[in-house]
Order: C-alpha cells, then sequence, then structure tokens
C-alpha cells in the first residue's frame, strides 16, 4: 500500500475525513501522542487497525469524538460522576470508561461491557475528528510494544505502507497517552496515569481518586499488562538519581564493549560521558520521552534512565519509564 503524507490544511483534513469514511486507516496528531484512526462504525476498519500495529485483540481501543453530544452515541449510562468529569475536565488528555450502548461493537472494547471515550484538547485532533464526522478507534499509531510516536515522521517509521495515510500535523506537547480513568464502576479508578492526575480528578469529584497499581489484578485496563514503550535496545532505570551508581554502571557496560548512553536529569555531572538530558521539567521530560528513546536507540547500543522527579505528574511519566525499561531498575 501507498501511505499519503497529508499536510495539515483544508485538503489535507478534508482527504483524511473521506478516507476514514470509506474504512481506511489515518494516523492523525493529538496533544498526547500520534493516534491510528478508523471509523469506529465499521467493523473491518477497526479489525484492520489491530492488524497494522501487531496489538493483540484482548486489549481495547479508545473511541474519539470532537463533540461532547456524541458520548450519547457510544455511552449506554452516564453516572453523575461522569458527568462532573466530563463538564469539567474534558477536552483533555483524559479518557472516561463508561457502559457501553449496543452500537459499540465488541471488537472495539475486547469484549468488555465498557467503552473508552476522549476528546482530545488539541485544535489539531478536534478538526480531524470533524472532518471524519464519525467516532474515530484510535491506539498509538506505532508498532505495538514500541515507544508512542510523537511526531509524524516517527508516524512514517513504523506505519508506512501500512496504512492509507498520514496527517502531518505539529509534534505533540504533551508527549505521553491520556490517563484512562474508569467511571463505570461505583470507585472512580485510575487505571493508567496520565497528565491529568488524580489530584485533579479528586478535586472536581470531591473523592479520593486511586490509580490502579497491580497491572496483574483482575480489575483492570487489559492493555497495561503488555510489554510497552520498549526501545529496540536495552535500557535500565534509577529513581533515586544517584550520579555515582549510574556512572559505575556506565564504565562496567564500556570494559565489556558496549556503547551505552546516559539519559539523565543533570548531565553535566557525567563528564565525558555520552550523555543526553532527560529534561528539565516534568512537562519536557514527557514531551520529549518518547523520542529521546528512538533517537538513542539509534546511536547507542544501552540506554541508563535516571528520573527522580517526585510529583504526581512525574508518577505518569515514570508509569511510562518503567515499562521501556522492562522493569530493570538500578
Ligand atoms: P492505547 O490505545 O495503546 O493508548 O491503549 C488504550 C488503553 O485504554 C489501554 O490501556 C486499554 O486497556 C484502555 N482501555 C480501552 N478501553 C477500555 C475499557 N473499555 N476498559 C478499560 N480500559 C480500556
Ligand atoms: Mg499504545
Amino acid at each position: 500500500m501507498n501511505t499519503e503524507y497529508l499536510q495539515f490544511n483544508e485538503y489535507g483534513l478534508k482527504t483524511a475525513g473521506e478516507l476514514i469514511r470509506k474504512g481506511e486507516l489515518v494516523a492523525f496528531p493529538t496533544e498526547t501522542v500520534y493516534g491510528l484512526g478508523a471509523n469506529a462504525y465499521d467493523v473491518s476498519a477497526v479489525k484492520s487497525t489491530f492488524t497494522a500495529k501487531g496489538r493483540p485483540s484482548d486489549n481495547p481501543l479508545i473511541v474519539h469524538i470532537y463533540d461532547k453530544k456524541q458520548i450519547g452515541e457510544i455511552a449506554r449510562e452516564i453516572s453523575s460522576d461522569a458527568e462532573k468529569v466530563i463538564d469539567v475536565l474534558l477536552p483533555d488528555s483524559l479518557t472516561v470508561v463508561l457502559p457501553k450502548k449496543d452500537s459499540v461493537d465488541s471488537c472495539i472494547t475486547a469484549g468488555l461491557d465498557t467503552v473508552a471515550i476522549r476528546m482530545p484538547k488539541s485544535v489539531e485532533a478536534r478538526a480531524f475528528l470533524k472532518a471524519a464526522n464519525v467516532p474515530v478507534t484510535a491506539p498509538s499509531a506505532n508498532i505495538s510494544g514500541r515507544p508512542s510516536p510523537t511526531a509524524w515522521q516517527r508516524v512514517k517509521e513504523d506505519m508506512d505502507g501500512k496504512i492509507a495515510a498520514v496527517l502531518c500535523g505539529s509534534p505533540c506537547d504533551v508527549g505521553i497517552e491520556s490517563t484512562v480513568l474508569d467511571l463505570s464502576r461505583e470507585q472512580p479508578l485510575i487505571l493508567r496515569p496520565g497528565a491529568v492526575t488524580a489530584e485533579r480528578i479528586s478535586d472536581v469529584l470531591c473523592k479520593t481518586v486511586n490509580v490502579l497499581n497491580d497491572p496483574n489484578s483482575k480489575v483492570n485496563s487489559p492493555g497495561v499488562r503488555y510489554k510497552h514503550y520498549a526501545p529496540k535496545i536495552p535500557m535500565v532505570l534509577n529513581v533515586d538519581g544517584n550520579a555515582d551508581k549510574l556512572c559505575g554502571y556506565y564504565d562496567e557496560l564500556v570494559k565489556q564493549g558496549l556503547r551505552p548512553v546516559l539519559l539523565v536529569e543533570k548531565p553535566s555531572l557525567y563528564g565525558l560521558r555520552s550523555v543526553k538530558s532527560i529534561g528539565d521539567t516534568d512537562e519536557e521530560v514527557a514531551r520529549n520521552l518518547f523520542e529521546n528513546l528512538r533517537l538513542l536507540e539509534e546511536k547507542y547500543d544501552y540506554i541508563i534512565a535516571s528520573f527522580s522527579s517526585k510529583t504526581p505528574f512525574a508518577q505518569s511519566i515514570l508509569n511510562r519509564l518503567v515499562r521501556s525499561a522492562g522493569h530493570n531498575l538500578i
């Protein structure tokens, strides 16, 4: 298949919308990461998403909308908590899980009785969704297991020749995937942490909102079980900011004949070793995280990362870093 690279303009949007309605796959920009869009009402289009990504079919997809009115087409029941969250917090990098209507096919929800819905904040994403004029299922536009793409050039790396088009918009501002908030249960529960933190949601609901911390528990978001966000080269993670320990680990790898790189908070502490800044603020770390992993895997053969921020948003970033490092903490 010849993938079309559409510029983000009126023609590009119109073409992208037509392709979606015809049952084709189109990658598009959002504020979190690039999404791989399909018409949520076209079962064969939705199924082709799993094939293009190599995604297991028991990992459900998020349905994207541009107008809150579309929620009624998809969700069967909206609790008073859900109403508050939708009113106050959407649009943002926040996905809400609600009981699903029968019109939502089980291939989207992996057989669950709930559906995940997201209204992006990004103006580009909403313009695309409006042009599509149907709810759009979209996982991240990467090969399953790889770091998510935060620029269209990274979508090209993974998806060229496999999908009809890429809508080439801006690089993603947030850089990590949306918070997934389950509002279909008695107590709201964050299934995947993101930029919209438990604290912010608690403030809106005036109640405690917990974050799922055992991804193997029965109450879960199926997708969080899988290998995720992994660069092609080995990676380890340090969370206490101990530069001496990191230098020791680096020097040992060099002795073994490897070419490691440090992805760290204070690059000046590491002398002449190969080093890259992970970012100075949580926002910068998140924005550049997946791009950094994709850049470093091209030049080096081992990533030693360090991230010691302890803010609520840092916990969401850490969730991705730990998985990128395959849980190898040093
Ligand atoms: P991705 O599209 O790769 O960003 O992943 C989507 C995330 O949303 C995965 O972690 C899914 O498990 C989660 N998700 C999607 N639909 C549901 C649902 N109905 N219930 C719980 N989690 C969901
Ligand atoms: Mg993904």
